[in-house]
């Protein structure tokens, strides 16, 4: 009983937070004031968080199977050894994610994703996460480019798939599928599921984002398991966001993702902004930042 009275009263506190939301974004209050608005500072101490990643949190959701992802400021990049928060980066991954994955989930490619929130935050659906990141690329960037000797930028001849186990404490390293068999990540079935969706993820996406100008040189997805009865299902899981892809403009290379904060090639802010912008999700055109990213130490 109690369960449910408190499930009705957070239900309706993300209504209210909801609304929140729609109205400072109609009101034309900025996405820096937005950001300092108590979205979540006194609603947030009572839920129940379920796991913090390095740029996300997640809590128990208003129904069951249901999950709220939080997306934190933090940026991170080789193995969390570089650190730093970007006021706002969130709050973009949020919309910029929220797009994406609602674009696969109207074209039947299934994801997490039920909708977005607030500013920060989506309503998802829980999985099982399978341990594997898919990486797929089309242009040679990033570490491939290092282990092969390729020049970043080099088409490749076809997209190629890559598996790595999810492990930080081992630095995410790259598997073959005998590894992934042998120590059982993922059944034959799933892996054969998620490589299915990695490639539709790949056709659309590229689709999708060259009508923006935008190449799509690589990406990771995660996947996960959801129940339909007793059958399990594979869906995309986590997030798709600028942090997670190779974005780089068709005409002038320009990088829009997270190489900008990797090899500090600028403000991270101001690709992120672009692609934003170019999807017609930004929260406001006009972004004020009141301060600059702040390394973490
Ligand atoms: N990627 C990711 N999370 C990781 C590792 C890679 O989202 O933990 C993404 C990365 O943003 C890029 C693609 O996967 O779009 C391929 O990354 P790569 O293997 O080249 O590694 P990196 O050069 O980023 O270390």
């Amino acid at each position: 009983m109690r369960g449910t009275v408190f499930g009705i009263r957070k239900a309706l506190a993300v209504e209210v937070l909801n609304s929140y939301t729609h109205a400072a974004t109609k009101a034309g209050i900025g996405l820096a004031v937005a950001l300092t608005l108590p979205i979540g500072d006194t609603d947030m101490s009572r839920r129940r968080m379920v796991y913090e990643g390095k740029a996300k949190v997640i809590y128990a959701g208003p129904e069951p199977g249901t999950l709220v992802q939080h997306f934190k400021d933090d940026a991170t990049a080789f193995n969390a050894e570089k650190h730093a928060i970007i006021e706002g980066k969130g709050v973009l991954n949020n919309f910029i994610s929220e797009y994406i994955m609602k674009h696969l989930n109207t074209v039947g490619i299934p994801t997490h994703f039920i909708r977005r929130l607030n500013m920060r935050e989506q309503l998802i659906r829980e999985v099982e996460i399978i341990p594997l990141e898919l990486v797929v690329r089309n242009v040679a960037a990033g570490s491939i480019a290092k282990r092969f000797g390729l020049e970043e930028g080099t088409a490749l001849p076809r997209p190629i798939v890559e598996y790595y186990y999810k492990d930080d404490k081992l630095g995410d390293p790259m598997v073959a599928e005998e590894h992934i068999a042998a120590f059982n990540w993922a059944s034959p079935q799933d892996l054969d599921d998620m490589v299915a969706l990695a490639l539709r993820v790949n056709d659309f996406m590229n689709g999708l984002f060259l009508s923006m100008g935008i190449k799509l040189v690589d990406f990771k997805i995660e996947c996960g398991h959801v129940y339909e009865g007793e059958i399990p299902r594979v869906i995309i899981a986590d997030e798709i966001s600028p942090d997670s892809c190779r974005l780089w403009d068709v005409k002038t290379g320009q990088k829009f993702d997270k190489d900008i904060f990797r090899r500090d090639l600028g403000d991270l802010m101001d690709g992120y902004t672009e692609i934003a912008t170019r999807m017609g999700v930004m929260p406001e055109k006009s972004v004020a930042r009141p301060t600059g990213p702040k390394l973490v130490h």
